[in-house]
């Protein structure tokens, strides 16, 4: 069967699902997509206004290729809808280069030539004075890094599927998959329908959906706290974003609104979600005491009461490498999961290599180390 017949169910219209729509619809596939609410929604993992961009990788070099994959798409993207989707103001990395982050920063830097600078305190002092650096911190500013507008991308990419021609069932939770023998059906409560292929991309919902996944993926519960600055540093002429590696793991985003920064932690700090159709969004006054010792050691010109709180979910493995492939004996079932807080930069790039999969079963992006196929259960 050709590419341009295929039937392919997506299965989550979120940060990946609507990348893996676009893909697949702008290759001729017929896409049928199913989500258990609307595109854009904020109850997963893609809200909150700001996700970052960067060129630059402090988990593991290999992902540069499909970061540079990405940045293609994401321009791409922009020019078929006409939308503002990134704006690359930079991102700061700040940390101790005793760290094996901060290492990682500087290596993919070296082998792939990416656009940076190396500021010393003098120079922070100077453009950044919103930041207090400690001894053995380095700051490299990443050039080609910046924030993308999550809610806004999801729609974006959304709607261009469904005028590529993709159908998108909102409202609408895929209950279970069954794969067949020549083919997918995929059930809803509104029935059953078959499909050559599907690709499944339901973030925080993979345990409910797939009980039977051999992978453990850690559901964990994020929370976002955005802060008044006390001077005009944070929105001057230059606005990066930030993320510090070391001692406590944190990053930020200063809101386009021009008022506020949001500020982030890494996974170590984030409880666990628990039933992702229960999340817990209230934010207890003890959860806030470590963003108010961040403030105070190194943004202290930040006020320390927040001005908003969200709470969001993201799938965690324990490598923190995300899951991509054919799901164990059922080739016709492509997943993509556990994205482990670093998906969004990337994820029409994992879009497009979605559609690789479900139309071609192989996909040139070099994905070996985060392919299905390369891992053991857990
Ligand atoms: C607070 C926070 C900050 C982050 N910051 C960054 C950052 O700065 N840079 C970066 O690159 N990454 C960042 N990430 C990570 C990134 O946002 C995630 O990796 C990415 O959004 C995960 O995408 P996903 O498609 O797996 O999940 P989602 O975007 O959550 O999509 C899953 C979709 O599946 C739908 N769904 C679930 N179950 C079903 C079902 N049964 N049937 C139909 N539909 C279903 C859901 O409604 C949802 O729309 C951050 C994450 C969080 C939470």
């Amino acid at each position: 069967m050709s590419a341009a017949r295929k039937r392919v169910a997506v299965v989550g219209v979120g940060t990946m699902g609507s990348q893996a729509a676009w893909r697949l619809a702008a290759r001729g596939a017929e896409v049928v997509a199913y989500d258990r609410f609307a595109p854009g929604h904020d109850r997963s993992a893609a809200g909150g206004e700001t996700r970052i961009f960067r060129s630059a990788h402090f988990e593991d070099s290999r992902y540069v290729p499909l970061l540079q994959h990405a940045d293609t798409l994401w321009e791409q993207l922009e020019q078929e809808t006409g939308r503002e989707l990134r704006r690359l103001s930079g991102c700061l990395l700040m940390g101790s280069t005793e760290h094996q982050q901060m290492a990682t920063v500087l290596q993919s830097i070296a082998e792939h030539g990416l656009d940076h600078e190396v500021l010393d305190a003098e120079a922070m002092a100077k453009r950044f004075p919103q930041y207090r650096l400690e001894d053995g911190d380095a700051a490299v500013l990443d050039r080609r890094a910046g924030f993308i507008h999550p809610e806004l991308t999801v729609q974006t990419a959304a709607r261009r599927a469904e005028r590529l021609g993709a159908r998108i069932h909102r409202y609408t939770p895929v209950r279970e998959i069954v794969p067949v023998a020549n083919g997918v059906e995929i059930r809803t409560d509104a029935g059953s329908e078959h499909f050559d292929t599907a690709v499944v991309t339901v973030g925080p919902w993979v345990k409910d959906l797939l009980p039977e996944l051999p992978w453990e993926v850690d559901i964990r519960r994020l929370i976002s706290a955005w802060y008044v600055p006390t001077t005009d540093a944070w929105f001057g002429e230059e606005r990066p974003a930030f993320i510090r590696t070391t001692p406590t793991h944190c990053y930020g985003l200063p809101s386009p609104d021009g008022v506020s920064v949001k500020l982030g932690l890494s996974r170590a700090l984030h409880k666990p979600a628990g039933d992702p159709n229960a999340l817990d969004r209230t934010v207890q006054p003890e959860e806030l005491e470590i963003f108010t010792e961040l403030i105070r050691r190194h943004m202290p010109d930040l006020h320390p009461d927040p001005t908003r709180l969200a709470v969001y979910m993201e799938g965690y493995t324990e490598s923190s490498r995300p899951l991509v492939g054919p799901l164990p004996g059922a080739d016709n079932v492509v997943l993509l999961a556990g994205f482990s807080g670093h998906g969004f930069k990337l994820s029409p790039a994992f879009g497009d290599i979605a559609a690789d999969l479900a139309l071609e079963g192989r996909t040139p992006q070099p994905i070996d180390f985060i392919s299905t196929h390369s891992r053991t259960a857990a």
